[in-house]
């Protein structure tokens, strides 16, 4: 985190390759240059003196070069865009990268020098809280892990012990096994609920009684030090600092992090909680 500034620069890099929404386009190609800004940290590289330490920008360039010319886009914004998700997929140093894809040719029959897209995109780290209380419930859980870990664009990095813990919000109902879990992902947050949603699905959640019993429940609790309120997504989750089943995981797996409207850390909020 010390050393996010940290880059490793490509520029220019001539790729002949069939990007282009017009039928000469993808036929007989044209020349696109890359510029990329790989944000990594380079420190232990630079005290080692060692490319293992670091990311090779000769492969980075071979793999641009293969990658452009494997696949075609209509759009420079797709090629952009899924060129970023590869590169983020395959160094995994790499946290974020900026690249910008210039087509000196495009088909503008106006004199210009170059057209580009140029995107930053980047791992994020987002808390996620689990429950469940109906059925097997361990079973719910162990599943939605599973299923977080085999997409490809979430890193599954911490996992809190399973709490059992009394049911919240009136409605009578069996006891639950709540679980938060810390997560790096590409997805932004808006695609992360989706993915949550549909691994709900798949554990045959179904929305009756709000707070009542529910086979698998993800909720967002943390994205980044974002902080977001629309009609679908709230971030922060809106009532973590009220809830014991969020707070002790959280304050098991990750103690220290500030609450970015509260400014308080998990424990801190935990702490206070117990007390009321
Ligand atoms: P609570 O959100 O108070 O824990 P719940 O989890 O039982 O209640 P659900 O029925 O699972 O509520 O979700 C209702 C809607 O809440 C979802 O469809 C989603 O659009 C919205 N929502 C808003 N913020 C979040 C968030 N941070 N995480 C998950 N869902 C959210
Ligand atoms: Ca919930
Ligand atoms: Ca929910």
């Amino acid at each position: 985190m010390a050393f996010e500034q940290d880059k490793i620069c490509i520029r220019g890099l001539r790729v002949f390759a069939h990007h282009g929404v017009y039928e000469e386009e993808t036929r007989l190609g044209q020349t696109f240059v890359v510029n990329a800004s790989l944000f990594t940290s380079t420190r232990k590289g630079g005290m080692k003196d060692c490319l293992d330490d670091t990311i090779s920008y000769a492969d980075v360039c071979q793999f641009l070069t293969e990658y452009l010319q494997q696949n075609t886009w209509k759009l420079l914004e797709a090629a952009v865009e899924h060129t970023c998700r590869a590169l983020l997929l395959r160094y995994p140093l790499l946290q974020k990268v900026e690249l910008e894809l210039e087509k000196p040719s495009a088909p503008i029959p106006l004199p210009f020098d170059s057209v580009s897209v140029c995107i930053t995109r980047s791992w994020h780290r987002a808390f996620v809280a689990m429950g469940s209380n109906m059925g097997d419930k361990k079973g719910y859980l162990d599943g939605a892990v599973k299923a977080l870990k085999e997409d490809s664009c979430i890193r599954v990095k911490q996992i809190s012990t399973y709490y059992v813990t009394e049911p919240y919000g009136g409605v009578v109902q069996d006891e639950f096994l709540n679980a938060a879990i810390e997560l790096e992902t590409l997805y932004t947050p808006d695609e992360l609920l989706d993915v949550l949603h549909d691994i709900e699905k798949a554990a045959k959640r179904e929305r009756l009684v709000h707070w009542g019993p529910r086979t698998l429940d993800l909720d967002i609790l943390l994205y980044d030090n974002l902080i977001q309120d629309d009609s679908r997504l709230t971030v922060p989750h809106p009532d973590m600092e009220n809830r014991d089943f969020v707070l002790m995981p959280m304050a098991e797996i990750a103690p220290h992090l500030v609450h970015p409207v509260l400014r308080k850390t998990m424990r801190l909020l935990l702490n206070e909680l117990q007390r009321k």
